[in-house]
Parts: structure tokens; C-alpha cells; sequence
């Protein structure tokens, strides 16, 4: 076994930090460049959210503000929707662009959209996968025992699993999103333009994560390759 600071599978993790920090400064430009934009209309984040709950026929959510950047969520287990404080009460494309975003995860939930009914479920798999998986595979490579290899790199394809179908979630709450804005009038058609592409630099930090981790499946599975070979 060669020593771990010569380990060439490095290159794999390196690759997948840069495709993340790349896709992560990118949104926050993105974000950043719409926020400046302020919309015809003239809603907040929290009043855009509210209309189009309510245009969904959607009554038991509550629209919320939570502190930081980028944290934006809806929450299915409280029903809550969780804005950020550049979202929640600015007025500019970027915010209605997340706040309707999350709306369209709502929306998913009151329709039982298949694909976040399946993340949801596998979500204590997931968890319990990327807890575990490293620490059995590294047992099981110190002390060549190749069933916890397996069993390790079986709990960690769990966790990409998970990051698989987290994707159609995504860019199907972003295409709802952008549908209600423009079909509304709450964005114009420039103003949807400007919102997509909020949208889309959002989605590809998900495409980013689920790279790098199909990259660390690989190279835990070039790892136990290798063992066998000792
Ligand atoms: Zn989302």
C-alpha cells in the first residue's frame, strides 16, 4: 500500500472541490449581479411567495425569514418556507427569482411531485450512508477486510443516490418557478430572463456536488481495486 500523502487518487477530490467552489462562486455572482435589478413590480420575495401559494391553491404554508445568504428552503416536515434576509423583503429579480424557486418545492409537496417523494424517503438511507461509509472503508482498508470495502463503498453510492434525484427536484422547482413568474406578470420577460439565470447557476452547484461525489465513489472504488492487488 503506498503512503497516503503520495495517493494519486487525490486529483479525483481535487477536481470535485474545484467543479464545487467553481459552481458556489458562481451563483453568488449570479445572485449577486440580480440583486441589483429591481423588479417592475415591485413585490418582495415574501409577497411574490405568498401570490403564488396562494395562485397554487396552497393555504397551510407559511412564508418565513431566516438569517444568512443563500439559505432559502421549504421545509415539508413543518411546511414552512423559509426565506433569506436578500430575499424576504428586497424587491429584485434575484429574490423573486429564489422566493418562487421555493414555491415551486412547495408546490411539488401539495402535489406529490414522485421525485421528492423518493429523496424524502431515502433521505435516513442517504444520511446514514455518507455517516458510515468512510469510516468502514477505511477500516476495512487498514485491516484488508474486503466486506467493509464493499459495505462502504454500497453506503456511499446510497448518498450519491440521493444527490441523483435531488436533481430533477431542483430544476423542476426552477421550471415551475419561472412559469408562475412569467405566466403572472409578477416578472416581465427580461426580468424572467435575469431570474433563469439566478436559477440555473443554482442548479448547477447540485450537478457540481453530484459530480464530486460520483468522483469520490470513484476513487473508492480505485482504493479497493488497488488493496486487492496488494
Ligand atoms: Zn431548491
Amino acid at each position: 500500500m503506498y503512503g497516503y500523502y503520495f495517493d494519486p487518487t487525490y486529483i479525483l477530490l481535487i477536481i470535485g472541490m474545484i467543479l464545487s467552489l467553481a459552481a458556489s462562486a458562481r451563483v453568488k455572482s449570479t445572485f449577486a449581479i440580480y440583486s441589483r435589478v429591481r423588479s417592475a413590480s415591485g413585490l418582495t420575495g415574501a409577497e411574490a411567495a405568498r401570490r403564488i401559494l396562494r395562485m397554487a391553491g396552497i393555504t397551510d404554508v407559511v412564508v418565513v425569514p431566516i438569517s444568512g445568504s443563500l439559505t432559502d428552503h421549504y421545509d415539508p416536515g413543518t411546511k414552512k418556507l423559509a426565506l433569506s434576509q436578500d430575499v424576504y423583503d428586497r424587491t429584485s429579480v434575484a429574490a423573486i427569482g429564489v422566493a418562487a424557486h421555493e414555491c415551486g418545492h412547495a408546490i411539488q409537496h401539495a402535489q406529490n411531485y414522485a421525485p421528492l417523494t423518493i429523496r424524502s424517503a431515502i433521505v435516513p438511507a442517504a444520511n446514514i450512508g455518507s455517516t458510515l461509509s468512510w469510516p468502514l472503508f477505511l477500516a476495512g482498508l487498514i485491516f484488508s477486510i474486503r466486506p467493509l470495502l464493499t459495505l462502504g463503498i454500497l453506503l456511499f453510492t446510497l448518498a450519491v443516490l440521493f444527490q441523483v434525484v435531488t436533481l430533477p427536484v431542483e430544476f423542476n422547482a426552477s421550471s415551475r418557478a419561472l412559469k408562475m413568474l412569467g405566466s403572472s406578470g409578477m416578472l416581465g420577460t427580461d426580468e424572467v430572463r435575469g431570474a433563469k439565470k439566478v436559477l440555473t447557476a443554482a442548479a448547477l452547484t447540485y450537478v457540481a456536488a453530484l459530480a464530486s461525489s460520483i468522483l469520490q465513489l470513484l476513487r473508492l472504488i480505485i482504493l479497493a481495486g488497488g488493496r486487492d492487488r496488494d
